[in-house]
């Protein structure tokens, strides 16, 4: 069942921000861990699509190696075709760049942002990146100064940031060292990931207290929590009271937890929006529009979306695509 409008209905909390910008995910992490591969053309409908609902970041594909994800080997015919005037002009279309390589291949193709993607634990650098946190750091050195000499903006992703599979817990300081060093190589912005999704909410409130303390302002910090144990929305309840204004999802749900071997992996754009909005905060993203392109996505992948939100809303009549 849903209310009649289909929308939240809208009670304020105190100590949080009046708006949060949704880092969308869904083109990149969602489809790299979907078993589906996805047509080019599809894909590229997505992003049109999602853009059309308001998100203004929508995180496109990645330039890693195609024989290391096949569900992404299409980045370069990908990218002309988001080119067009249906985008909208602000909107930002950031890439992962895994090495120099990948840097140089996006670069190519007048992409204006990127990310690179880190490790805060060594088991997890060694099975991702092989090679150990030191390694790999020095790794993205040289592309984080070219993305930035290019006027780029940089985004770093640290994954394994609460609890790895190999390691257990994963140590607040370990944590906060590494991401001083991603910030310190010129990362723009760094995204906080619970990759196996483990996290509760305290352990975000230590984390995101130390990190404040180290320096790092809540200003540059993304979060990015997977719903494996069903933590995704109090864990980004406990950042945003911690001042944390951007947060990553994946429309739909989309990319089961690739190491968990979960239905559930990356947090749901429309459960995210859903709390937002019912705690009054803007996002700028038509929620109906958002059920509707996952409704539709979710018919091209062959399995139903995960997301609470889309199943309650999908027999909804104002959520229907039109
Ligand atoms: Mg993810």
């Amino acid at each position: 069942m849903s209310l009649p409008d289909g929308l939240p209905m809208t009670v304020p909390a105190p100590g949080l921000p009046a708006r949060v910008r949704i880092h969308e995910v869904g083109p990149r992490d969602g489809l790299q861990n979907e078993q589906a591969v996805v047509p080019v053309e599809i894909k590229a409908e997505f992003i049109r699509r999602l853009a059309a609902t308001g998100l203004d970041t929508i995180e496109a594909t990645s330039f890693v190696h195609p024989r290391w994800v096949p569900q992404l080997a299409d980045a370069e015919q990908l990218m002309p075709l988001l080119g067009g005037p249906e985008l909208a002009a602000g909107t930002r279309l950031p890439v992962l760049v895994p090495n120099d390589r990948g840097l140089e291949r996006a670069l190519a193709l007048g992409v204006r942002e990127v990310a690179v993607f880190g490790s805060a634990t060594e088991s997890f650098a060694k099975a991702n990146l092989n090679r150990t946190v030191e390694e790999s750091l020095a790794m993205f050195e040289p592309v984080v100064a070219k993305a930035a000499a290019a006027g780029l903006r940089v985004r770093g992703y640290l994954s394994m940031c609460f609890g790895d599979p190999w390691e257990g817990a994963v140590p607040v300081d370990q944590v906060v060292r590494v991401s001083r060093q991603l910030l310190d190589l010129g990362c723009d912005e760094l995204s906080l990931g619970d990759t196996i999704g483990v996290a509760t909410p305290g352990h975000v409130a230590a984390l995101l207290t130390a990190l404040g303390a180290a320096g790092v302002p809540a200003g540059r910090l993304a979060v990015h929590f997977h719903d494996t144990y069903g933590q995704a929305l109090a864990n980004t309840l406990a950042a945003l009271q911690q001042g944390v204004t951007t947060v990553d999802a994946s429309a739909g749900g989309l990319g089961g937890c690739p190491y968990a071997k979960s239905a559930t992996g990356n947090l749901a754009t429309e459960d995210l929006v859903w709390m937002l909005h019912g705690l009054g905060i803007e996002t700028g993203v038509d929620l109906g529009r958002l059920t509707a392109t996952s409704v539709w996505m979710a018919a091209h992948l062959g399995r139903p979306s995960p997301s609470r939100t889309v199943r309650a809303l999908a027999g909804t009549p104002s959520h229907q695509e039109s």
